[in-house]
């Protein structure tokens, strides 16, 4: 049969989007399904940003990366990492070009909402021993009772010394637990609004109930705990005053779904563009431009601090790099271009009414474009220009990418931001681009395992 001439013209000039699973051969569905494999194993031994920047050290010490040494002098080819801290890094790859020429940058973020402890954390209320929290990041409070919890991160001592914490994580090991209200009683927390649920103030962790025996004292069961975590790390209650200990959910990454597309996990923002932009970064060998990635730390609270992508880390980096050469920071910086990897919504059947249709991203339609971010009139958006927009579309189709375009949500009912507009105001070329999830900033999120894929695949052809 003859195809009409209206649908001859409708194939040339209309948009047509289709499952990208429906168009891949299985080849890519095998890549990206071991790709997911590696994925799932990083999200489990990187839970926090400073664990993330560990293995982010050990994978790239691995392949030959190198801590940057101001006083040497790297040539193409050679790859070195900057650690900030312990809570950001750099990794990079010199190109056969002067840095002064412009640098490609892949930047994602490795800081997820969780539950911090307070500087004052431990109590005993009624013979059981808790840990007061602030929550770091945007949560539905509620979302964080009733499951098995872990506590990671460090203690510094006065001596200098750091403490290193992980519990919760073996199966063999103790979890820790946010209780609710059990509904027969909650006829007043039910008329709440979700919001209000469950309140900040009442994210209080569950930590012990065995008092320390003696017949005389107070506080026996706090007494206890301290007991224990001086055996276990050496410490004294004035040590939490010098710690950063985050709550995150003991549950570890999973495929999900019958046929094993999606992957759930907590901690999926951003560790799914994250992961992606560091494999990539290993896997770039000898680039005509330099490439960098940059694994960022608290954008989940605005990008801030110096471990944050309103730092001026980076330009240092790249500052850093122009100056071992004899050129000018300035210069590279302003002929830079990059990618800022971070995660879209993705559209939830049973929640569409908070998506135009149109603009929304979809699991398995591929790694996502969001031209720009931002709330109400596109405010706090750095929108990424035309020309841009082109540039990085050609790149994904002619790399046989699966992409798609987005958008945070129908116009006026919400949005959110990412450390694009942080990067656009150094003067840097910038575009949203990542992979879109369902449940975003709970503690169980899901992805689909090509938009993942594609994500390295677009990371890896922009640096290469
Ligand atoms: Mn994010
Ligand atoms: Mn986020």
């Amino acid at each position: 049969m003859s195809e009409t001439i209206s649908e001859k013209l409708k194939k040339e000039l209309c948009t047509s989007s289709k499952n990208g699973l429906l168009k891949v051969d299985d080849k890519i569905i095998a890549e990206s399904n071991s790709f997911a494999e590696g994925y799932k194993t990083f999200l489990d031994k990187a839970k926090t940003e400073r664990e993330a920047v560990v293995a982010a050290i050990k994978l790239a010490e691995e392949n030959g990366f190198c801590e940057f040494d101001r006083t040497k002098k790297y040539i193409a080819g050679d790859r070195i990492y900057i650690n900030n801290r312990g809570k950001s890094i750099a990794l990079c790859v010199i190109g056969s070009e002067p840095v002064e020429k412009g640098i490609n940058i892949s930047a994602a973020h490795i800081d997820s909402p969780r539950l911090d402890l307070k500087p004052n954390p431990l109590y005993e209320e009624i013979e059981l021993a808790l840990f007061k929290t602030h929550y770091y990041g945007g949560i539905k409070k509620y979302q964080w009772t009733a499951i098995p919890l872990a506590l990671h991160g460090v203690f510094a001592l006065k001596d200098g010394t750091v403490k290193e914490v992980c519990i919760g994580e073996d199966d063999n090991e103790p979890k820790l637990v946010i209780n609710d209200l059990l509904p027969h009683l909650a006829q007043e927390q039910s008329k709440r609004t979700l919001n209000e649920g469950i309140k900040g103030e009442e994210l209080n962790v569950l930590i012990g109930s065995h008092p320390f025996k003696d017949d005389k004292g107070s506080e026996l069961v706090k007494l206890n705990i301290l007991k224990l975590l001086n055996e276990k790390y050496g410490i004294v209650e004035d040590d939490f005053l010098s710690a950063e200990l985050e709550i995150v959910p003991a549950f570890k990454a999973c495929d999900i779904g019958f046929d094993r597309s999606m992957v759930g996990a907590y901690g999926q923002d951003d560790r799914v563009c994250a992961y992606p932009a560091l494999t990539a970064i290993i896997d770039v060998k000898n680039p005509k431009k330099t490439a960098i990635a940059i694994l960022a730390d608290k954008e989940e609270v605005g990008s801030m601090g110096n471990t944050g992508l309103e730092s001026d880390f980076l330009r240092y980096v790249i500052g850093d790099l122009a100056k071992m050469q004899g050129g000018d920071g300035t210069v590279a910086i302003r002929n830079s271009k990059c990618l800022s990897a971070d995660v879209n919504a993705g559209l939830d059947p049973t929640f569409q009414d908070v998506m135009e249709r149109r603009n929304a991203s979809r699991l398995n339609y591929g790694v996502v474009v969001t031209k720009y971010t931002g709330a109400r009139g596109k405010a706090g958006t750095s929108d990424a220009s035309a020309e841009y927009m082109a540039e990085i579309r050609r790149l994904l189709d002619d790399n046989s990418i699966i992409w798609q375009s987005g958008e945070l949500g129908k116009v006026d009912l919400g949005g959110g931001g990412t450390v694009a507009q942080f990067i656009a105001n150094m003067g840097i070329d910038v575009v949203d681009l990542g992979v879109p999830v369902l449940s975003m900033h709970a503690p169980f999120e899901t992805t689909a395992k090509l938009d993942i894929y594609m994500c390295y695949r677009a990371m890896y052809e922009f640096m290469k």
